[in-house]
């Protein structure tokens, strides 16, 4: 290898040492003012760190087209950078509510994919997707149904039952990837009241504020229409404490899923105004509406 080029390969190397060292640095910063600020001061000090953020992965594509040419340590960098930037992402929407969140990948939609790339190489690694199961599920219904996807992602369920006539799936996330997902925050979306059969939350509980997202299925629910919910198992300090606060919102748990270690799966039923009442007055756990005590954000680890 001549000199040019070696050198050429060390800035490459430099340079993304630093864009990594810089995100790191970046976080650090977030994690510091976000334990002294208050509620306004936050959401300003995350746009400008988005603005950062966002100029670094810039920078980033733009050396894309020279990957081939990097050598197996500046490919682990690489890798590193867009870990970090996944998890940065990842604690956002789970920090935030969704309003902050919708605003966040709307004033820069690159986040979502690097959200995305890091979300599925994460799901990749567990022994099963619950998309695929769902999916399964819709399978097996014969009868023509509405389904509302909320926090769709790519619309993996939209796409499977393109051509099924009998299926109508409506899918929303913050963003509109491709052409089967509604941009729209899922504390309120387009649907009319009592107007879907399965509403599915799959991962999707993300935001603070995600009893709103419970409550909205319950609107867009018919009477008797099904909730179907996919968590990770390491979300939830106390299950039956769940189960109750979306009994007080006028569901009854129907099946329960916890065989799989990475997600628990749920399935609830809309009650009507009677048989709402009977179920409460049989409930022992109270459930509450505080959102943090029912869930923890699903931060991952460093890899
Ligand atoms: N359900 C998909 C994607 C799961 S990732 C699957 O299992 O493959 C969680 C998704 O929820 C992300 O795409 C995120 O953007 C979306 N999401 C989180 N909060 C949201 C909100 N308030 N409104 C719309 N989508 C939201």
């Amino acid at each position: 290898m001549d000199k040019a080029k070696r050198l050429k390969m060390k800035l490459n190397k430099d340079k993304l040492k630093k864009q990594l060292q810089k995100s790191q640095e970046l976080k650090a910063t977030l994690q510091q003012k976000s334990s002294t600020s208050g509620k306004k001061e936050k959401s300003k000090i995350n746009k400008t760190l988005v603005k950062k953020i966002v100029a670094e992965e810039n920078k980033k594509t733009k050396t894309d087209a020279k990957d081939d040419k990097l050598t197996p340590l500046q490919q682990k960098f690489k890798k590193k950078l867009a870990g970090a930037q996944f998890r940065w992402i990842n604690e956002q929407l789970y920090t935030l509510d969704s309003k902050s969140a919708y605003k966040l990948i709307n004033d820069k939609p690159e986040l979502f994919s690097i959200y995305h790339e890091g979300f599925r190489s994460q799901v990749e690694s567990w022994p099963s997707n619950p998309v695929d199961i769902f999916i399964n599920q819709i399978k097996n219904i014969k009868e023509p149904v509405i389904i509302a996807d909320m926090g769709c992602g790519d619309a993996k369920i939209a796409q499977t039952f393109e051509n099924d006539k009998q299926k109508t799936i409506h899918s929303f996330d913050l963003i509109s990837e491709n052409k089967y997902v509604t941009a729209c925050d899922i504390s309120k979306t387009p649907l009319k009241k009592n107007s879907v059969d399965i509403v599915i939350f799959c991962l999707s509980l993300m935001g603070v504020n995600f009893i709103q997202f419970l409550k909205e299925a319950h609107r867009i629910l018919k009477q008797g229409g099904k909730l179907k919910i996919a968590e990770v198992v390491s979300r939830f300090t106390d299950m039956n404490e769940f189960i109750a606060t979306l009994n007080n919102m006028g569901f009854k748990l129907l099946k329960k899923n916890d065989k799989n270690k990475m997600f628990v799966l749920f399935e609830f039923k809309k009650l009507d105004k009677n048989e709402n009442n009977n179920t409460k007055k049989n409930n022992t756990n109270t459930g509450t509406n505080d959102e943090k005590v029912l869930l923890k954000p699903c931060l991952y680890k460093k890899r």
